[in-house]
């Protein structure tokens, strides 16, 4: 391999195994071994490991050896092996001759996974110098690691060094063997045989969910192992755990285990994978018996789902006998998606790559797979399995291929064969449905959907799930609010002022959604008119909108901040000094920027004095405080989410949780967990991230979590007893998912919201609606089968159609426009900034431009809002027009490239066609033409080295 190449492997294994390598390195001994890197960047990842952790400060790490690579390459490599990271190491060395396989990968996740799950026993009894030490003569630790757990044990006592020294020993390559046999010669004969399962018992208490498993399999494998002798025992770490089905469980899985197509309905809670593992093992079990292919693929609609269930449940229940894998759009593969369902037998994916493949198969010269490689398909929360969801997508191939068969059969032809198929939901919902009618024909177009011969709920051994699932106790706090808001008065008034400058006058409420919608409405009809006061004025309304609504649920104070962070950014956006250092910042305020900020900041003393007085402090908020501070306080360990509606607010309530010290005397450890999408104007967190913050909720050091929508739905996140609807209803499946969370004995569910906010009523009409479902799931039950199959054939048949036409449409507008004729011009000064041609896209999502000198055009600068507020100090900057300071997008790093990556939201697009026409576009979907894939060995070139 030519020293070129080896530089290009070692780049392209950062990206793919960036997470493992993040959790598995100590930056300080690595940074000794690291001369090239400069004193200054040394440093910065020194202090973002003291302020921010390991993780994090790894990340810095990383992306400092991506910048020079070939400085930094083979030393990193060297770097991680003398610092004692070598299981990091391992994952870098281009060679690939140390990789661990997937499966080794996949037992050291379990037993990480089993040391923390005895982590409470193992630091309280632990005596651990006396462990470091053999570690060290073992060779599993190194000088290094043991002075630090010295220090730390000699500073903080034995517990902290306890807790220092299994953070390390995890990071190592091959630890778990060799730290039970250090265990066991320092005389901690139960702790390993607590890791090893080498007793019938462990004094671990888990629940049935989905970390029992790993309980089970400590069970499992003593049994197996408890006569042989010691060696054998630590020779054999990760043991077989048994797989059992539930009386319920067993019941709802019967006619999926005879072959039928299912749709199963359990709760949350109540072990729905195990039973999709168990139908998975019985089906290939059943195929190899019969000597016939077998294949499963199991589908999910989120990326931490595919861990989740791969090192949860599918892969210790069947890895001795099946090859299992998981993938997301995260890994990128070295091989294609096609040959991994070649060499596996179950598969674990997001639903997208499925999705892809099965258009790349009908695109002729394109490799790709078929439905009929596999033979049995699971969709996990497969109420989503409707409209052009990408899981009704593929069902439509499915469709397709069970009506084509219906002619073959006629003509006596050899059929396709087809997979079984299994739907996997805790509620399908009723669709929005108002009537009982309408809720029976949303569950059916749900079955039809899934080609389902029935939908499965638990009746026989209904007392047996109600044991499994307790229901929480369900409260409604509202809060009456009818004092006098002279914030609000006062914003309303500024609002006034703009209202008439500029001549738009809305006819919805203020700090409402309908007000918000009309807003945006008239910055894009502004922004396509070229009317740049019109389009200045909404945008400005909008966040003033933005402030009434954050001041209906939070404090003034947020609300307050809310627009001084936005002036403050519009202030300086708008003074750009010029490239040229020397050349004084120029003001690119025109007059309606003049009027705006001038009249905020007139207003703004008389605000923050108002936002100041607790008298007009929020009712709903003191609702929340009470229900809090009763709720933990109640019960001993107390586990808690709020869930609330927006990212903004999630970080203003954290913020308000931090400001009152009487949280903290309760014991309230909080954090906000959020989505990782980037469709909000808040920066999401990244997965990591998010899988860090649950993982401390899992071990108690963070106990509440304030949670957006993302924590709804399938994250595996610990029971909780208290579950908080913070005035935020949507709909009745969430409401069920929501409600799920709360399944600690003797929980609360609880929605605080003001009275004239309506979500008491919707949560009403979802409490409704979840009745009606139960109800609709029951009458099409017990429809005789031969109405119920007639119904779900024309569905089938509509669903098909809807598709075809839905194609057609997007075959014209696909083909229509040529992208040379499309230019993208500045949103707000209508500067001709790029043409269609310049725009390539990565990942399938960011569009970047590709135009020569296109930096000569922008500036960028660190997003300063978001910085100070969500102490996040991932700096890829914001690109703003250099001429106007119009935001235009954000600098993304792809494979260690710079790129500019816009928003389509931020340009006016203009059609040259036959007659010119000009559009604002939410997103790049919705652009009537495709952009090619990034050419990335196109712009590697040496050329642009730093
Ligand atoms: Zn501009």
């Amino acid at each position: 391999m030519s020293e070129e190449s080896r530089v290009e492997r070692f780049l392209y294994m950062i990206s793919c195994f960036r997470t493992r390598l993040k959790r598995a390195i100590r930056v300080d001994p690595v940074l000794d071994w690291l001369p090239s890197l400069s004193a200054e960047e040394r440093e910065r990842v020194r202090a973002a490991a003291l302020q921010w952790g390991q993780v994090e400060a790894a990340e810095l790490l990383l992306r400092a050896v991506e910048r020079r690579p070939r400085d930094c390459f083979p030393e990193f490599l060297l770097a991680l092996e003398r610092g004692g990271c070598g299981l990091a190491a391992s994952y870098v060395n281009p060679s690939l001759s140390q990789l661990p396989s997937p499966a080794e990968e996949a037992d050291n996740d379990l037993c990480v996974h089993l040391v923390q799950l005895l982590h409470g026993t193992l630091v309280d009894n632990m005596r651990t110098m006396q462990v470091a030490e053999k570690c060290l003569q073992m060779d599993i630790f190194q000088v290094e690691d043991l002075e630090r757990i010295q220090t730390v044990t000699e500073s903080r006592g034995n517990r902290d060094g306890a807790r220092e020294l299994l953070s390390r020993i995890v990071q190592k390559k091959n630890w778990f063997s060799p730290f039970l046999i250090a265990l066991r010669k320092t005389q901690h004969e139960d702790l390993a045989d607590d890791l090893s399962g080498n007793t019938g018992e462990s004094d671990v208490s888990v629940g049935d969910g989905s970390v029992s498993n790993v309980n089970e399999n400590l069970e499992q494998s003593s049994s197996t192992t408890s006569d042989s002798d010691e060696d054998e025992v630590e020779s054999r770490a990760s043991p077989e755990p048994e797989l059992i089905l539930r009386d319920y469980q067993m019941e709802v899985a019967k006619p999926a285990l005879n072959g039928e197509n299912v749709i199963i309905c359990l709760p949350t809670g109540s072990g729905k994978t195990r039973v999709a593992v168990y139908i998975t093992k019985d089906h290939l079990d059943k195929k190899r018996r019969a000597s016939e292919p077998g294949k499963v693929i199991v589908l999910v609609n989120k990326v931490p789902l595919v861990e989740q269930h791969l090192r949860k449940e599918f892969h210790p229940f069947l890895k001795r006998w099946y090859q299992v894998i998981g993938l997301s759009g995260d890994s990128r593969l070295k091989i294609s998606f096609p040959e991994v369902v070649r060499r596996n037998d179950v598969i674990i994916s997001t639903a997208q790559i499925l999705g892809n493949s099965l258009l790349n198969a009908t695109e002729e010269d394109e490799e790709g797979v078929r439905l009929s490689d596999f033979t049995l398909i699971i969709i996990d929360e497969c109420h989503h399995t409707q409209k052009e969801g990408v899981y009704n997508n593929i069902m439509r191939h499915y469709l397709k291929e069970k009506m084509k068969n219906g002619k073959l059969a006629k003509e006596n032809r050899p059929l396709i064969p087809q997979p079984q198929i299994l739907g996997l939901t805790a509620s399908p919902g009723v669709g929005g449905a108002t009537s009982s009618l309408k809720a029976e024909e949303h569950i059916l177009k749900i079955c039809a959907n899934l080609d389902a011969r029935r939908i499965m709920t638990v009746e026989e051994h209904a007392s047996q799930l109600r044991n499994q699932v307790k229901e929480p106790y369900k409260k409604t706090v509202v809060a009456d609010d009818k004092r006098r808001d002279p914030f609000r008065e006062k914003i309303i008034e500024i609002m006034t002022d703009i209202q008439n400058y500029c001549q738009l006058h809305p006819k919805s409420e203020f700090g409402t959604q309908p007000y918000e919608q009309w807003v945006i409405r008239e910055e894009r009809k502004a922004a396509k008119e070229e009317k740049r006061k019109e389009r200045v004025c909404a945008e400005h309304l909008k966040k003033y909108n933005d402030a009434l609504q954050i001041n209906d649920i939070i404090r003034m104070v947020d609300a307050y901040d809310h627009l001084r962070n936005f002036y403050k950014e519009e202030k300086s956006k708008k003074t750009i000094a010029s490239d040229d250092e020397d050349e004084p910042a120029v003001s690119k305020q025109d007059e309606t920027d003049e009027f705006l900020i001038g009249l905020f900041y007139a207003k703004k003393k008389q605000l923050k004095e108002l936002a100041r007085k607790p008298e007009y402090e929020n009712e709903t908020l003191t609702k929340l405080r009470n229900t809090l501070m009763e709720e933990f306080t109640k019960t001993n360990e107390p586990r808690g989410i709020i869930f609330t509606k927006t990212r903004q607010s999630a970080f203003a309530l954290l913020q308000w949780i931090k400001d009152n010290p009487k949280f903290e005397e309760v014991g309230i450890k909080a954090h906000y967990l959020i989505g990782a999408g980037h469709n909000s104007e808040t920066k999401p967190m990244t997965q990591n991230e998010q899988r860090e913050v649950i993982s401390k909720f899992r071990d108690g050091s963070v106990n509440l979590l304030i949670a957006t929508t993302v924590a709804e739905e399938g994250l595996d996140i610990e029971e909780c007893n208290i579950v908080i609807r913070y005035g935020l209803v949507t709909n009745e499946t969430a409401m069920v998912q929501a409600r799920g969370r709360a399944r600690a004995d003797e929980s609360t569910y609880a929605l605080v919201a003001s009275s004239d906010s309506g979500a008491v009523e919707r949560e009403d009409v979802n409490s409704f609606r979840e009745q009606m479902m139960y109800k609709a799931i029951q009458r099409v039950q017990k429809m005789p089968q031969k109405e119920y199959l007639n119904k779900i054939q024309t569905f089938q048949l509509q669903s098909i159609m809807e598709k075809r036409m839905k194609a057609k449409r997007d075959q014209c507008k696909t083909y229509k426009k040529n992208p040379s004729l499309i230019k993208f011009l500045c949103k707000n000064c209508h500067k001709l900034i790029c043409s269609g041609e310049d725009i390539q896209v990565i990942e399938n999502m960011h569009h970047v431009s590709v135009k020569k000198d296109f930096q000569s055009l922008y500036h960028t600068r660190e997003n300063k809002t978001l910085q100070d507020k969500h102490a996040d100090y991932q700096t890829n900057g914001e690109i703003i027009c250099k001429d106007c300071g119009q935001a235009w997008g954000n600098m993304m790093v792809h494979r260690g490239l710079d790129l500019p990556c816009l928003k389509i939201k931020n340009f006016v697009v203009v059609f040259e066609d036959k007659k010119t026409t000009k559009q604002i576009f939410k997103k790049w979907g919705e652009l009537p033409v495709r952009f090619p894939v990034f050419d990335y060995a196109g712009h590697c070139p040496s050329s642009d080295e730093d």
